[in-house]
């Protein structure tokens, strides 16, 4: 199975398509925004990250490829890349030691987009992700159906910094996209309300890879 390298705005259903990808098919994730939210508060690295990102500042390429690679060198198995490579500098960084990928990007409204964002929430003991507006609602308001945990929204999860999300997001991505395109490694599909529907789609892509 090959390697996949995933694309989409913030709220596109990226995180939604992993937790599919590793349940059904067994990929492993890699989500560059988790990683570096999931470092020591108390480091100084750590907390100049945490000021970075709730801003919605970008980290440096060669922080963010190091923090990959090595990840990498600790899984087996196909993977699937969320978040990264964001910039041309990191896509070519990737290319040095990640082959054998196929690159999706998910497309999205930036309306849809910031909708899907407020009203994101997930679980901060297992992980899942839910969304009070749409099929992906907790049974009981504001609880994990999985684990009774108690829903959170991410620091970041706010109007202003989605907009500059987004903007960095879409300026950045540009010419990675147009990198992988050039490489004819690149697909595009449409992020639909139902999250089946999407992952058909992803799923179609990797057969026609077999
Ligand atoms: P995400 O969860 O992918 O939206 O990422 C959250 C934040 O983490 C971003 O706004 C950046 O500050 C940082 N980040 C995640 N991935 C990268 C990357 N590939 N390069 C630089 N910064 C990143």
């Amino acid at each position: 199975m090959k390697n996949i390298i995933l694309y989409g705005a913030p709220a596109a259903g990226k995180g939604t398509m992993c937790e599919i990808l590793v349940e059904r098919l067994g990929y492993k994730h890699i989500s560059t925004g988790e990683l570096f939210r999931s470092l020591d508060d108390s480091t100084e690295l750590g907390r100049f990250i945490h000021e970075r990102i709730a801003k919605g500042i970008l980290i440096d390429d060669e922080t963010t490829a190091t923090l990959v690679k090595n990840r990498l060198a600790e899984l087996e198995g196909p993977v699937v890349l969320d978040g990264f490579p964001r910039t041309l500098n990191q896509a070519k960084i990737l290319d040095g030691f990640f082959s054998d990928y196929v690159v999706i990007n998910i497309e999205v409204s930036e309306e849809v987009a910031l909708k899907r964002t407020l009203g994101r929430v997930n679980c901060p003991k297992c992980g899942r992700i839910y969304n009070i507006y749409t099929d992906m609602k907790p049974k009981q308001d504001n609880i994990c159906d999985d684990c009774g945990c108690e829903l959170k929204g991410r620091s970041d999860d706010n109007e202003e910094s989605f907009k500059v999300r987004f903007n960095t997001y879409l300026a950045n991505v540009e010419s990675v996209l147009n990198y992988y395109k050039g490489k004819n490694s690149l697909y595009i599909i449409q992020s639909y309300e139902s999250k089946e529907e999407t992952y058909a789609d992803i799923k179609k892509i990797l057969d026609s890879q077999e």
